[in-house]
């Protein structure tokens, strides 16, 4: 398709709301056209109505891993070809140590573990019929330390840092860049519900944060533009802490 051939194309997993739509909006600002990806096709609506032309809606649940071949078919049989993918859809859940069933690490895995594994490997297989692409992970601080209360998030994100690594070694000698951003704490609805019933926790956090406030969106979607972007043509197997310094804090 001949947009494809004037603009790089991105894919933005979770590009309805939070810090997917802030990475979606920066990408279409920069002119790249960018499929969001979502499972609730009202909210990709919107945010496609508000994204403009250069953003298209794809409603997929990345967890139903069995859909993405197809996904990334259709996607390549629309615009031709990826040139950015970035791996942000995700899901928490706050709860005691002994009371988190199977089911529940389960699925916490499968959206933000596997789910990135087999996106990215569809993905990969077309960047390199042209030798390049960026690829983005979404990590955590829940990777960077220890957060009671989070167990499956937290062996999610931490295996996220891992297979940044893994991947940077094997596909950059091919043309692919693979970086993660491990957002500090960020104002959307995901940590809204995690810290707003939860004062003491808040604290902890603003009390650790250099900076002394929480990050918006829009941070990350900087972030992500330089990452993607030449500019950062040096750069892969990072992962990139966006935290006002929370990692480092005391
Ligand atoms: P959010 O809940 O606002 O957005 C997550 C998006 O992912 C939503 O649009 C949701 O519909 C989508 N999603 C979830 N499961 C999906 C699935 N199975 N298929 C398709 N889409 C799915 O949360 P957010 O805060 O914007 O989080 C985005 C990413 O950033 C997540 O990976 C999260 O772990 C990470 N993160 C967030 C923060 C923060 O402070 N908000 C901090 C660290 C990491």
């Amino acid at each position: 398709m001949s947009i494809a051939n004037q603009k790089r194309v991105a894919i933005v997993t979770g590009g309805g709301s939070g810090i997917g739509l802030a990475i979606a909006e920066k990408f279409t600002t920069n002119k790249i056209l960018t499929i969001i990806v979502g499972r609730d096709e009202e909210k990709l609506k919107k945010a496609k109505e508000k994204l403009g032309e250069c953003c298209f809606a794809m409603p997929c649940d990345v967890s139903k891993l069995d859909c993405i071949p197809e996904l990334i078919k259709n996607i390549i049989d629309k615009f031709g070809q990826i040139d950015i993918l970035v791996n942000n859809a995700g899901i928490n859940m706050k709860k005691e140590f002994t009371e988190v069933t199977d089911e529940e690490f389960q699925k916490i895995i499968t959206t933000n573990l596997c789910s990135v594994f087999a996106m990215s490997r569809e993905v990969v297989k077309e960047m390199l019929k042209k030798e390049s692409g960026s690829i983005i992970h979404i990590s955590s601080m829940a990777a960077q330390y220890g957060l009671p209360k989070v167990i499956a998030y937290s062996a999610s994100k931490t295996a996220i840092d891992g297979m940044t690594r893994a991947m940077a070694v094997e596909l950059s000698p091919k043309g692919i860049r693979i970086n993660a951003i491990a957002p500090g704490f960020i104002e959307t609805e995901m940590t809204a519900k995690a810290l707003n019933t939860d004062p003491e926790r808040k604290q902890k956090v603003f009390g650790r944060t250099p900076m002394g406030y929480m990050g918006k969106p829009d941070d990350i979607g900087e972030a992500a533009l330089f990452l993607a972007s030449d500019a950062a043509k040096y750069i892969t197997g990072v992962v990139l802490p966006v935290d006002g310094g929370n990692s480092i804090g005391f």
